[in-house]
């Protein structure tokens, strides 16, 4: 048989990506950490936790991506970019290339970008089941859970990332499925509302994508030179929220934190009372 027959008979027996089975990455993710037997965030270490898998972590210099995967045969190579400084983003893009590895094993190569590192609104399949894949290791639901029952605030997002060796982003993301609040967040770039996330109890309507932060929210305050680092307060419900006939006086709490890296704010949103 030709090769260019024996390639056509193999792209016919070969399913389309699309319709092979998926493997759910959040499933996926906790299986891995029952496996380990892990039980407390200081145990999470996710160098080691690839290695286990077959996965060799190293640091090197990439052009035009911030962490990548190469596979060879049941093993992996995880590079990740060497100009990536901070632990909680470095132990991401670590749990990230794992998760490609686990989980889309008919690609022998990804390279990620910071966009995908931060795909979290499912622009990308591949992506965002990477991102939820690496959330799930690096805070899996059993240990993180637990410890969102406090008050919301960025104090304890802050606290979170600290025991996680998470980021900020990653952490308030997790945090916004486990909290008993109605809680959302809001990143904004360059002064303009990038990408919402919201929890089931956060029935309220958002500005949209695109809306420039209102003159009344933290946020603003943030792009205008105001904050430097983070603060919280109560704002009037309108700053945030649409297409409602709140109280004059109604208002939400904000969260605000300034990412000076990428002139870009997060902002979490909770109601504490009825609006
Ligand atoms: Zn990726």
């Amino acid at each position: 048989m030709s090769l260019k027959h024996s390639l056509q008979r193999h792209q016919k027996m070969t399913k389309p990506e699309s319709k092979q089975p998926l493997m759910d990455p959040i499933k996926a993710a906790r299986s891995i950490i029952e496996q380990l037997d892990i039980r407390s965030p200081s145990e999470i270490e996710v160098e080691a936790i690839a290695a286990n898998r077959k996965a060799y972590v190293r640091e090197d210099v990439i052009f035009g991506a911030e962490a990548k995967l190469s596979r060879v045969g049941n093993k992996a190579f995880i590079t990740v970019s060497s100009t990536t400084t901070s632990l909680g983003r470095k132990r991401f893009s670590i749990g990230h290339e794992l998760g490609h590895f686990e989980l889309h094993k008919n690609s022998p190569v990804a390279y990620c970008t910071a966009a995908d590192l931060d795909d979290w609104h499912s622009q990308k399949r591949k992506e965002t089941e990477a991102n939820q894949f690496s959330a799930e290791l690096l805070m899996p639901e059993p240990l993180f859970r637990p410890r969102c029952l406090a008050t919301p605030g960025l104090a304890l997002l802050k606290s979170l990332s600290d025991d996680f060796k998470t980021s900020m982003t990653a952490t308030a993301i997790q945090y916004i499925r486990f909290t008993l609040e109605p809680c959302a967040l809001v990143f904004c770039c360059d002064g303009k509302i990038r990408w919402i996330k919201k929890n089931r109890d956060f029935t309220y309507y958002l500005k949209g994508l695109g809306e420039p932060v209102d003159g009344y929210s933290y946020a603003y305050d943030a792009f205008a030179g105001r904050l430097t680092s983070c603060d919280e307060g109560s704002v009037p419900a309108s700053a945030w929220l649409k297409n409602r006939k709140f109280d004059s006086d109604a208002e939400i709490k904000e969260s605000t934190q300034f990412i000076p890296s990428c002139n870009a704010t997060l902002s979490l949103l909770w109601v504490n009372e009825e609006i």
